[in-house]
């Protein structure tokens, strides 16, 4: 692993630390507040960390989406940006880094990842289609529904179990595949999806042996194979380290051989090359023309396709940069790290370690609040007053109500403290590990949460809610016994 130019090196203790290969040149001023002021803050947020105000916040940990560093060369890069209607420079030179970096030839712009899945979406699903995939990602399934389509998530068993040593925990099941497939008929399957690095069952990779027995089983039966690439870059590193026969060989080529398998890829430029944007490739001439005409429809012409011609240019060089071994493993060595220390501490954490983020278990970190009061909802609130580190909830709050009113419990109960590429120090890191090991500590402290304000769609966005209690000032009067007057 030291070899291949990857930050993480041995210490003369023996001990493995991830070092960062690369300076830092722009900086932001961040703001630890007093617990007082953290209080505060989370109280006026409605106790829902997507409702806090960034200079309240000390490291935002909430997502990777659009909140990646951009490197001196595609801020530079930024400087060439051709303004044009139609037939802009820019465009051309993103066109000839998807078709180096993915081996597409045709290149649909879009401006952002959910819009490429609209697109895909209208252009193939119609009603009463099933679409196979590993798991869902949010904006991806309310496309797919939306044009009639009924999305199977065929995960294997290891998929949602919290402690696992299983590399490859974002496999598609290919008996359930096949069964699938017999069931529906390849004739009401327009595609099957495959996201790289799942994203909602915490970052987890496939394999590509994997991804080659998928690639069979589509085509026997004449389907084509989607791949959302926008965590391709972490999924090819996962195989580099995880997977026999691809230590040796550079990211870049697998992602190339990822792509191959693919009839369609589609992506987030918010993930995968660290600026806004998204986009669709694929070498297939007949696919692309289904495509094209809805991208002036919906997004711009083709050649910005709803973007900026700036973030075009980041966009070209960004991806490239995805594909350097020592830039695309920054993010995931930072989690391994931090998801090793935090298990060794005894906390409840999904590992293997993946992409994108950290993913405290907390069920079992709470187990004295049920899920009706909102485990991870809770933990993320108490994370914040005890560190002003903000997180986001993936557990029951993330969910709907059933047409009766009544709570759908969520399968897991996360919390997701992000990574984003290039932004977080060492210490920064250590800081969070050890408030998060204060409030394991303390666990008992915590209570749940209740509604005030409840929006009957996607109400993790913009709910209230209150403590259960008055815990918070419980944890506040722990935290000045144990820390005096540090932050
Ligand atoms: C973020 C994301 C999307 C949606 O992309 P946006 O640019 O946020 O619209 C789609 N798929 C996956 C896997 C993602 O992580």
């Amino acid at each position: 692993m030291e070899n291949n130019g990857m930050p993480v090196v041995k210490f003369f203790s023996g001990k493995k630390v991830p070092v960062e290969l690369h300076k830092v040149r722009i900086v932001q001023k961040l703001h630890l507040k007093t617990i007082e002021e953290r209080y505060k803050a989370i109280s006026e947020a409605g106790y829902n960390t997507f409702l806090l105000n960034t200079s309240d916040i000390f490291l935002d940990m909430l997502t990777d989406s659009g909140t990646n560093a951009m490197s001196d060369n595609q801020l530079a890069s930024m400087m060439q940006a051709d303004d044009a209607y139609a037939g802009s420079q820019s465009f051309y030179r993103m066109e000839s880094a998807l078709r180096d970096v993915f081996g597409k030839h045709y290149v649909l712009p879009a401006h952002q990842g959910r819009a490429a899945e609209n697109i895909i979406s209208q252009a193939f699903i119609s009603e009463g289609d099933a679409i196979p995939m590993n798991y869902h990602f949010t904006t991806t399934k309310a496309h797919m529904e939306l044009n009639g389509g009924t999305i199977f998530e065929i995960y294997t068993d290891e998929a949602l179990k919290i402690k696992s040593t299983n590399p490859f925990k974002g496999n598609i099941d290919l008996v359930k595949l096949n069964d699938l497939i017999a069931q529906y008929g390849p004739e009401r399957i327009p595609f099957i999806r495959m996201e790289a690095s799942t994203n909602l069952i915490g970052g987890q990779p496939f394999s590509m042996q994997n991804m080659r027995d998928v690639k069979a089983i589509a085509e026997k039966h004449g389907i084509i194979l989607i791949l959302d690439a926008s965590l391709i870059g972490e999924n090819a590193y996962f195989i580099k380290m995880r997977e026999t026969g691809y230590s040796n060989m550079p990211v870049k080529e697998i992602l190339r051989e990822m792509c191959s398998l693919s009839d369609i890829v589609y992506f987030s430029s918010r993930k995968v090359s660290s600026t806004r944007g998204g986009g669709i490739c694929t070498n297939n001439k007949d696919l692309y023309m289904k495509m094209r005409d809805l991208v002036p429809l919906y997004e711009g012409f083709l050649t910005y396709g709803g973007m900026s011609v700036r973030e075009i240019e980041a966009m070209a060089v960004g991806l490239y940069e995805t594909t350097d071994d020592t830039v695309i493993s920054q993010s995931p060595s930072f989690i391994a790290f931090a998801v090793d220390e935090i298990d060794k501490l005894g906390i409840p954490v999904v590992t293997p370690a993946g992409a994108l983020g950290c993913h405290i278990d907390a069920k079992s970190f709470l187990e004295h609040i049920p899920q009706s009061e909102y485990p991870a909802g809770a933990l993320a609130a108490a994370l914040f007053i005890a560190s002003g580190c903000r997180g986001m909830e993936r557990g029951t709050i993330s969910s709907v109500r059933d047409e009766n009113g009544k709570d759908v419990l969520a399968d897991v109960e996360l919390l997701r403290l992000a990574f984003p590429r290039r932004v977080f120090t060492l210490s920064q890191t250590m800081f969070l590990i050890d408030r998060v090991n204060w409030l394991y500590q303390h666990r008992k402290l915590i209570g749940g949460l209740r509604f005030v304000e409840e929006p009957p769609v996607l109400r993790f966005f913009l709910g209230r809610l209150e403590p259960v209690g008055d815990w918070p000032s419980k944890l506040i009067k722990k935290y000045k016994e144990d820390f005096g007057d540090s932050l």
